[in-house]
């Protein structure tokens, strides 16, 4: 059963404190988490988790991180300008670019940050360089479709990311002759991978491809890149993907693959969002409304402002109603927002205990991919984020959005409230 990662009593003083809704992040389990993926990668002496930002763009928790050793992955101006204000430079940036404007470009280079080109037109920017960078990653997209098992896990070929093979060869030679001396070979393809056999295929592909790049044109390969895509059990019947095996697995690939070609000291980099995160982070609601027409409703004071999956992708999150953990599902309710947009559910059909007016409501796995990707429709306003400390205590690291906030691109004059 899943559970909160706070009981209903520590749950209560927090959201006494706080106004809901906001949303709650786990330290002592975001630590914890983050050594047990540096433990199953242990064996690669150069291993280190790039942070992928987008996934939770907050100072305090990526300063967590940056604690346990992990660097960031950004893909844009503002999140490089959070890194380097969170205190991350150099290599332990990364940044993945991906239609990337000049402007954003620059910052990343003047960082010192590892560019991942995503394309050969990216080289157009080199000539607006003062120095040619001595390393920089390339982003590979294998096109068709990707299976593990003859199961077809996604479909690269309508993905707009990366080069093709052909184009991988070609930039390696244009680079080399640039003056570029370190390579790196990136790939994603697959999201929320909750098999433990994602990154062990995906990484024996990429070592076979710098092997063959190698050969190719000499370039010297000290780094693979498996980018993100591991997943979490979002649903309480989901596996929890075995970190220790994958870690192990793709030992093996760089055993098998890598060590004989010479390419043994190659460093293996991740950038894992969700895998870091999701799980480590609670929407925390309360029931504001209740209707009963052709089927019940239940209405937060949170909505996919706020956490947009389930509208978004139709993604299933878990819901505990605080204090009725052990009650049995008596109920079928949809858990909805105010929006004036009908996907505005964050659950449908969902089975719970009998749901009251003032009931706490705690939605699960928003860690990652959660606030950060809230927005403003309707005028809705952003939620707070609160951090639960490793010693109990709570810390306000974001406040929530005003309607100054929301107002504060318009010049307009507004009545005051009070
Ligand atoms: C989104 C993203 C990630 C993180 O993906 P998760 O699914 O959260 O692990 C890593 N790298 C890049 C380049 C991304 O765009």
């Amino acid at each position: 059963m899943k559970r909160p990662f706070v009981d209903a009593e520590k749950l209560r003083q927090i959201a006494a404190e706080y106004p809901t809704p906001f949303h709650l992040y786990d330290e002592a389990g975001i630590r914890a988490n983050a050594r047990r993926l540096k433990k199953a990668f242990a064996w690669n002496p150069n291993f280190k988790e790039y942070f992928a930002v987008k996934a939770t763009p907050n100072p305090a928790i990526l300063k967590i991180l940056q604690e346990e050793g992990c660097g960031v992955d950004c893909s844009t101006l503002t999140e490089l300008m959070l890194a380097e204000a969170v205190g991350f430079k150099g290599d332990e940036i990364m940044f993945s670019a991906n239609m990337t404007p000049l402007e954003d470009f620059l910052l990343a280079y003047d960082l010192g940050a590892i560019i991942n080109l995503d394309d050969l037109t990216d080289l157009d920017y080199f000539q607006h360089l003062p120095r040619i960078p001595k390393k920089i990653c390339l982003r590979y997209n294998p096109g068709g479709s990707f299976s593990i098992s003859n199961e077809i896990m996604d479909v690269p070929g309508e993905a707009k990311y990366g080069l093709t093979r052909p184009q991988l060869t070609e930039a390696v030679q244009k680079l080399l002759d640039l003056g570029v001396q370190q390579f790196g070979l990136h790939a994603f393809l697959t999201s929320n991978a909750i098999t433990d056999d994602y990154y062990p295929v995906l990484a024996k592909m990429l070592f076979e491809t710098a092997v063959e790049l190698q050969k190719e044109t000499k370039a010297r390969f000290t780094f693979i890149n498996l980018s993100g895509g591991i997943g979490v059990p979002y649903r309480p019947d989901d596996q929890a993907v075995d970190i220790m095996a994958v870690g192990a697995a793709v030992k093996k690939a760089f055993t098998e693959v890598l060590v004989p070609a010479g390419l043994g000291q190659a460093a293996v980099v991740t950038e894992l969002g969700r895998y870091m995160l999701a799980p480590y982070g609670h929407l925390v609601a309360t029931a504001i409304r209740k209707k009963e027409i052709y089927k019940d409703y239940i209405g937060l004071d949170a909505c996919a402002a706020n956490l947009l999956r389930p509208a978004m992708y139709g993604a299933y999150h878990h819901i505990t109603v605080v204090g009725k953990e052990d009650q049995p599902l008596t109920r079928q309710y949809d858990i909805t927002g105010g929006l004036c947009e009908n996907n505005d559910k964050f659950a449908i059909d969902r089975r719970l205990p009998p749901i009251e007016i003032g009931d706490l409501i705690v939605i699960h796995d928003t860690g990652a991919h959660g606030f950060s990707m809230g927005y403003n429709y309707n005028g809705k306003l952003r939620s707070a984020e609160v951090l639960l400390k490793e010693d109990g205590s709570t810390e306000l690291i974001r406040r929530a959005e005003t309607p100054q906030d929301y107002f504060a691109t318009l010049d307009l004059p507004l009545r005051s409230r009070t």
